[in-house]
This record gives C-alpha cells, structure tokens and sequence, in this order.
C-alpha cells in the first residue's frame, strides 16, 4: 500500500466531490444520510493501518442503524462512506456520536449525518458539545486554529491510537479464545463446564480468573511488536523483551490462580501469534503469513539443534497442527455448533499430536489409550452419539487421571486464529 501526499486544492477538490456524493444522494432517496471519514491533518489522507480501521468502523455502522443503501470510496486522497439510513437524523446522528466515543479510536473519525438540503448544500446535523483536541483535552477546534501541536505531532499520535486499538483488538481475541476454550464441553480430562477433568487443583473459575490475569499482556506483547518496527529492533531483541513480557504474564497468572499452572502453554503459543498478527499488519501482509512471522521470533532465539516437543516444536515449525486445527472448526462449523465443532477438533488433535501431558501422567501406553479412544469415537462420524461418546471418554480419563493440556492449547490458539481472522484480517487492507 503506497502512502502519497496530497496537495491542498486536491484536497479541496476531493471534499467538494464527496460533498457532491452527498447531496446526490440526499435528493434521491430523501433519508438520513451519514458521511464517514477518517480525520487526518496533513497531506497524507490515508496512513498505515487507517484502512483497515476504516472497514471495520464501516461495519460499526452498518450494524448499528438500519442502511438502506451504502457505498465506499478508497483514495489516497482520503477513505470515505456514504450510508443511506432508514431512522431519522437526530437518532442516526445520536448513534453516530456514541460510535465516534466507542473508543478511543473513534476520535479520528468524522461521522457526519446530513438530512435534507439548505441553501443547495446539505444540511448538516450538528452534534452536542465540542469534540475534543487528539493529544490535549481541550477543543478540538481551538488547537486546529492555533496549530498547537504541529502537523507530524498530530500523525504519530493518530498512528499510535490506531496501534493501540489493533493491540487492544488482539488481546480481546487472545482472552475470548481461552474462554471459548475452557467452555468447550465436554472435553475428555480437562477443566470444563461439567466438571474438573482429572485435575483437583483447579475448576473452571481458575481459568477465568488466569485468563483475565494475562489479557493486559497480550496488549503488552502487541504493543511491543508494533514499538519494535519503529524502533527497528532486530527480531532477536524483540524476542528477548517478549520474554520478559511472558515471564510477567505468568507471575499475574500465578497470583491470579494461587499458584496454580493453568494457562503457561497459552501464554507462550499465543503471545507468539499475537505478535505474529502485529508483524503481519507492519508488513501489509495477509492472515496466512502470521505463522512464518511468529516461528521467525522462536527461531532467533534457538541454540543449537536441540529436538523440541510441544508448544515449543509446533512454534518452530511454523504452528502446522494449529493452523490444521483452525481450519477444521471452520469446516465443522458449517453443519455443527460452535461447542460442537471445537469437541470434534480436541478429538481430531488427539490423533495429531504427542500430549506431552498425557505422557507425563500417563506414560507411553496413556497415550496410545487417547488416540485409541479419540480414534474409535471419530467414527461415530460427527453424529449425536459422538458426544455421548465423548461424555465416557471423559469419565474414563478421569479414572485414568490423563488430562490432554496439550491438544487444549491448540484448540485455544486455533480459536484464536479464527477469531484473528474474522476481526481482522477479514477487513483487508487491500480494497482499492
Ligand atoms: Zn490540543
């Protein structure tokens, strides 16, 4: 994506055109009519991130108030959308202030709603108090006139807050993963819905507290990635502040759950792909390149030829069984439940991958009994008496004591993946 700069009469002469737009379309349908843009002072109209920013605040829109009709225009001269509205101005206009409040991204929006025509122009709804200055908390209007903060203040800042909301965006994907995780029932062995698995240690609250503990770093370890591209750090140094990161992550999970481990596997897989989601976004690349840019972070700091297992090995080979995984709740989700698909996908990881959990409590003949078992319910094929199947799986992993933490890691983080990749990347950043 090519960033340009715009001359002022181009930039007059986009404003007039788009002001066209808008009284055209006020004329031919007679409704409420908003016109969103994004507000950057300067002479470059689109910034890095600003697109994708843009689609998803389209869709903020769409969803809030009934459109009849939408359209977007991409130019380097500055994104722009007309929505064509079934409510009335003041109740379209009364949403529109509450979406540019939303968030602290909503603040470089203009979201302006327009109902009939004045004096040949269209009439502008005004809105209730005075919007507030980017970097101080005064009028916005009064900075704009006094130029008090100087036009490459103004863009790093709005840059930051579109990094802040990717960050904050990323981390809610990392926190709804582990919930949707630990709320998938049944799940043979582990911490459920239903019951504690094989573990006495913990229940299902343990994992809400530890999920809560370790949401803020994720934001952390985001926030890091996107510091490290301005900062032109090397992949190795990053990794190095990553870890520290990750090492506070698993002292607040610690004290979250009083000692107890349940989420260290998550802290690492997904904090990898956490940043591997940033680097995507820093490089204009697509959601399919996030795996190679978080095995590129493991792999700086690899000594040696040392073989790995688990977390560790599916970060070096650039996440194979997560990717698979994520794939296949897609799939399943087509013709099952949300619960039901990621049940079918713990099943089918089950036959993937070496648990080292249940290695270490089970040794080599608990994990032939997994995959058996995973195996022998598999080709129930999908039906209703699959999750029965499952419901004595469990009770048998619980006499057996084997608990799959292991295969539960990968389903979070292809959960993960997918949320990655609905709320995000699925706005592109390629639209012209
Ligand atoms: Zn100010």
């Amino acid at each position: 994506m090519e960033y340009i700069a715009i001359s002022l009469p181009e930039i007059m002469e986009h404003r007039e055109k788009r002001t066209m737009r808008t009284a055209e379309l006020i004329r031919k349908h007679q409704s409420t009519v908003v016109c969103m843009s994004m507000n950057f002072i300067g002479e470059y109209k689109v910034l890095k991130h600003s697109r994708l920013i843009f689609n998803m605040f389209c869709e903020k829109v769409l969803r809030s108030t009934q459109v009849r009709f939408h359209e977007v225009e991409y130019s380097t001269f500055g994104d722009y959308a007309h929505f064509v509205c079934e409510e009335n101005p003041e109740a379209v206009k009364a949403k529109m202030c509450k979406l540019e409040e939303s968030c602290e991204v909503g603040r470089l929006f203009d979201i302006d709603v327009y109902y009939g025509m004045e004096n040949d122009s269209p009439a502008k709804i005004s809105r209730e108090g005075l919007r507030k200055c980017l970097i101080c908390d005064k009028p916005a209007i009064e900075c704009s006139r006094s130029r008090a903060h100087g036009i490459e203040a103004v863009r790093s800042h709005s840059i930051d807050i579109m990094k802040r909301h990717l960050a904050t965006l990323i981390s809610e994907c990392a926190y709804d993963s582990l919930i949707s995780e630990v709320e998938t029932t049944p799940k043979p062995g582990l911490v459920d819905k239903n019951n504690n698995g094989s573990h006495t240690d913990m229940n299902i609250n343990s994992f809400y507290a530890s999920s809560l503990a370790i949401k803020p770093f994720y934001y952390d370890m985001a926030l890091e990635t996107f510091k490290s591209f301005d900062n032109n750090l090397s992949i190795f140094e990053l990794m190095r502040r990553l870890q520290a990161i990750g090492r506070a992550a698993e002292t607040a999970m610690m004290s979250a759950t009083i000692g107890i481990n349940t989420q260290l596997g998550a802290i690492y897989t997904i904090g990898l792909l956490s940043c591997g989601v940033v680097m995507s976004l820093e490089h204009s690349q697509c959601f399919d390149a996030i795996p190679n840019y978080a095995q590129s972070l493991v792999l700086s700091v690899k000594v040696g030829d040392i073989p790995s297992f688990g977390a560790r090995f599916e970060a070096e080979n650039a996440f194979p069984n997560i990717l698979a995984t994520t794939r296949r709740i897609q799939i399943l989700n087509n013709e099952h439940n949300f619960n039901n698909s990621c049940v079918f996908a713990l099943l089918e990881i089950m036959l993937l991958i070496d648990d080292t959990n249940v290695l270490r409590r089970g040794g080599e003949s608990g994990l032939i009994f997994v995959r058996e078992q995973a195996k022998r319910i598999l080709e129930f094929n999908y039906s209703n008496e699959m999750l029965k199947a499952v419901l004595d799986f469990d009770n048998e992993m619980i006499r057996r004591n084997l608990s799959p933490g292991g295969c539960a890691d990968i389903l979070a983080a292809a959960i993960f993946m997918l949320n990655i990749k609905q709320r995000i990347f699925e706005y592109g950043y390629t639209q012209k």
